[in-house]
Parts: structure tokens; sequence; C-alpha cells
């Protein structure tokens, strides 16, 4: 998909109440294809009087009768929108991997799949209830509501923008929330074009707001006092910022984070499946994913021959243009990314470790912005390259022995997204689902999601779960009610 030179680029507004419309500033910026490594459209620049704008308009809609619709309103719109989610699959994939350099297959299989969040959460929508409580007061009716909790502000990453994205639209929309979406600064296109869908199926004006923009944009998003509640998926670091400006103005907060995931392999394990799935989770999507098994644990006994296995897959990883349904593996989204990358494996031989396959100047790397498949051995736990994220197609091996060991290992980190376990022991399955510190855990499986499993991290992976059907609480707030029955005059100073 080629664009002809010297055509203008595709300029895209945002949407702010009914209005699609340009940064009031008239700052624009370009949008990169990083397989090509040039613009290919421009969004507008929000500053703090477009993010004021959007939660006004988040707030009139929210207060002109969005907050106040029946369930059963809003989940026939989250039905029309799924249905044209559907429609459009197609070439909302083809948009994002513009944007983000991810293989158009894989954010097909995204948008293919996105519709099941709206058409879960129409559901869901009908199924909130309150509770009518047992009195310990003779004279009482007790019962509780929920209500939406306002305006949400939603704030997405580069990696799976829409899917990201709907992971918080469609709880808060069957909440009886308001949106005003800030995608991230590299994959700004996606929710725009996200935006005409909600409207083409009939949503009021308002209930979903886009702003294009970056860091500026989120803090002064996050930072407005018109804003009820923080959706955010990113990295640690941000979120941690994020619930800091949260904390100034008491706003609720759910964050989604990064990862340093485990993936543990024991002897006993089909060695076949589990090297697929040890690639699925660390090299598909070019480790952009937060939930990438970026540590692969081996028992001591298997690790020559697991490492020989997953090397030699991944030296036939075909790299190359997102866009063809040959390529195996995209390049880096971003300039920064890369050079992140490649600085975290220059810090790794530097600590003493040594690559299995890839690493820096590969021959086999197409160059640009691609970092080949990296297995990198030699790995002590308190290297950084053992610790940290790297977001990137990168598996740093350590042995263990016993299933102490792998516990031990595999729980030594600050976070706690995700971790994989293969073992064809049943009893150690459940054992180690027990053990392991993280909000999901893979037995013979790795990097699987579903609307209706919850999604989230221990420890520095995040505050709360998205996903299933408690995520819609995230939304909404309980309001308890207490009707006195027998009219008596009550004495002023007893409780109760
Ligand atoms: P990032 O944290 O740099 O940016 C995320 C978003 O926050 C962007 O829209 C950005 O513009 C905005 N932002 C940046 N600074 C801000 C601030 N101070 N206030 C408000 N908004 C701000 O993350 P990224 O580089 O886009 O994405 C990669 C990270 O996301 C990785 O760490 C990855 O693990 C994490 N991630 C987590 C999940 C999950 O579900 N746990 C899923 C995908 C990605």
């Amino acid at each position: 998909m080629l664009d002809a030179p010297g055509a203008a680029l595709p300029a895209y507004d945002m949407l702010i109440g009914a209005e699609w419309r340009g940064a009031a500033s008239g700052a624009r910026t370009d949008t990169l294809d990083p397989f090509l490594q040039r613009p290919w459209a421009t969004v507008p620049d929000a500053g703090p009087a477009d993010v004021d704008a959007a939660v006004r308009a988040a707030r009139s809609a929210f207060e002109g009768g969005w907050g106040s619709s029946t369930a059963r309103s809003r989940a026939v719109l989250m039905r029309r929108l799924a249905a044209l989610i559907a429609r459009d699959a197609e070439r909302l994939a083809s948009i994002e991997s513009r944007d983000n350099g991810k293989l158009v297959r894989e954010m097909r299989g995204q948008w293919q799949y996105i519709p099941a969040w709206f058409e879960y959460y129409a559901g869901v929508a009908e199924l909130v209830e309150g509770a009518v409580l047992p009195s310990d007061r003779p004279n009482f009716v007790v019962f509780t509501r929920k209500e939406p909790v306002g305006v949400v502000a939603a704030i997405a990453p580069w990696n799976s923008p829409g899917l990201l994205l709907c992971w918080k639209l469609a709880p808060a929309f069957a909440a009886g929330c308001t949106v005003v979406a800030k995608p991230s600064e590299h994959t700004p296109v996606s929710a725009l074009e996200l935006a005409k869908l909600v409207e083409e199926a009939g949503f009021p004006p308002g209930v979903f707001n886009v702003i294009t923009g970056g860091p500026d944009a989120g803090r002064a998003l996050v930072g407005h006092r018109g804003v009820d509640k923080v959706a955010f998926t990113g990295s640690t670091e941000v979120g941690r910022a994020i619930a800091r400006a949260c904390a100034d103005n008491l706003t609720g907060v759910l964050l989604e984070l990064g990862g340093k995931s485990p993936n543990i392999v024991f002897a006993d394990a089909d060695q076949e499946a589990a090297a697929n799935g040890v690639i699925a989770g660390v090299f598909a999507a070019s480790g952009q994913t937060c939930m990438a098994g970026s540590r692969l644990l081996v028992q001591r006994e298997a690790m020559d021959d697991f490492v020989s296995r997953v090397a030699a897959r991944a030296r036939t990883i075909r790299m190359g243009d997102p866009a063809d349904p040959e390529t195996e593996m995209g390049p880096m989204a971003t300039a920064g990314q890369h050079a992140k990358v490649e600085g975290m494996l220059r810090q790794a031989l530097a600590d003493g470790a040594r690559f299995a396959c890839g690493g820096l100047d590969d021959p086999g790397s197409p160059g640009g912005l691609f970092v080949p498949p990296t297995m990198v051995l030699d790995v002590r736990p308190d290297m950084e390259i053992a610790r940290e994220e790297v977001f990137g197609p990168v598996l740093c091996v350590m042995p263990f022995d016993t299933e102490e060991d792998a516990l031990r290992l595999a729980n030594d980190t600050r976070f706690g997204l995700a971790a994989g376990v293969w073992t064809n022991d049943v009893r150690r399955a459940h054992r180690m689902a027990n053990g392991l510190r993280a909000g999901t855990v893979w037995i013979n499986a790795y990097r699987v999601v579903a609307y209706n499993a919850p999604f989230g991290g221990f420890g520095q992976s995040g505050l709360g779960r998205e996903n299933g059907r408690a995520a819609v609480e995230e939304y909404l707030e309980t309001k308890t009610v207490w009707i006195e029955l027998s009219g008596t005059t009550r004495d002023p100073f007893t409780l109760g």
C-alpha cells in the first residue's frame, strides 16, 4: 500500500462532542509508518483547550441523558457498534498495522475479535444490579444502586491500540459512562476511525470523544477535574506518574502496566509444544506485548536441547513487510523503541551474557527498525535483561533445578502480569498455578485472552482488572439508600 510520491497525506480530525475538528492551536503532527519509516497521515496535536472541550463534551453527554439511560438502550447501540466493527475489521487492521508496524494478520485477528467485547458487555450492562440488604433495623428498607462513575479518560499504548482501547470502552459504555480517549501519539488513527463507527452506530454526541496528542495531552486529561476515572494501559513508569496525578484530585484509576513474565518449561513437558508456546509468547508481535513471556526458565536437564530447538526455529522467522501474509515478524514500532531494545542488548553483553541467536549486527536482520529474534544466555537474575521489560523480541534464558527453584526465580520480579507453565504433570501444574504471583497463568499455553476472562497484574504490573464481568465495576459507584418506614420521630442523639 504505497502512497504516490508527493501525494498529500490523509489528514484526520478529532471527535469532540458532535464536531470533527483540529486542535484549537491549529497544530498537527505526522504519524509514521515504521516499516517504510515515513509519515503516512497527519492528526491534530491536542492542547489543554482541546482536552478541556472534550471533557466538557463528555460531561454534558453524561448529564444530558447517557448517565441515566437504560441498560437496554446502551446494549442495543453496543451490539450495533460490534456489527460495524466486524464489517470494517479488515480496513481497521490495515490502518493499525500501518501505524505500529505489527503484522496485518495479528491486527486483523484483534479487530475480528473486538466485536465480542461489545457483544459481551452489552449483555453485562443488563446484568448490573444493586441489592436489597437484610436490615438489622426493623423500620428500614436498605438497598444499593449501581451508578456510572461519570467521565472516563481512556489512555492507550501503541502495541495493540484498538484492542486495549476497547477493553476500556465496552465496560465503560455498559456502565453508562462517557469517554474521552487518548490513543498513543504513535498510533492515533484507529481510535479516530473507531469514533466514526461509534457515530454511525447512533451513540449520542459526546459519549465518545477522541483527542490525539502525546504525553502533554495525556497529562492535561489525567489532571482535569472533570474526569472521574482514568483507565490506562502503558508502561509502569507512566502508570506511576498517572497514579500520582490522580491522587491530587482523588480520581479513581485502573492501571494495566508492563511485565517481565516467565515461561517455565519442565523436562516432562511436550518440548515441541513448549517451544511453539515460547516463540508465540515472545517473538510473535515482535515482543511488543505487555504479556510477552520474556524470561524463559528451563529445567536444567532439558536446557541445551530446548534452547537449540527454540533458536533453530527463531532463526527461520521471516521478518519483513507487515502487510505481507508470509511475514512472521515486523519491525519495532518506533525508532525510540528500536534504540531502547538495542541498548538493552548491548548492556546484556557488557554484563556477561551471550546470544544463542539474533542479537546485534545479525546478518539475518533486514535492518531499518527490525530487531531479530534474540535469545540471551548466561543470564544472572540480577542483570538488567532479566529484570526490566524489553518490549522487543528478546528472550532471556535461565536454568532451574526443582519446582521450588522455578517458583522462586519466576516470582523474583517487581512485575506480575502473566506466566506460562509447561508440564505434563497435572499436580505440578496446579501447584505452580497456585504459587505464581501473576494475574494470569497459562498451563501448556501462552498469550490467550478473552473478553470474559479477567486480565491485569499483580505488583507493579497494575491495579484492577479488565475483561470479565467484574470489570464493569471499575466504572460503577455503589450508592446505598436507606428508607425509614415507620414515620416516627427519632432521638437525634442516638445512632441508628
Ligand atoms: P507509555 O506508557 O509510554 O504510553 C502510554 C500512553 O500514555 C500513551 O498514549 C502516551 O501518550 C500516554 N502518556 C505518556 N505519558 C503520560 C503522562 N505523564 N500522563 C498521561 N498520559 C501519558 O507506553 P507505550 O510505550 O505506549 O506502551 C508500551 C507499554 O505498555 C509497555 O510497558 C507495555 O508493557 C505496556 N502495556 C501493558 C498492557 C497491559 O494490559 N498490562 C498492554 C499493552 C501494553
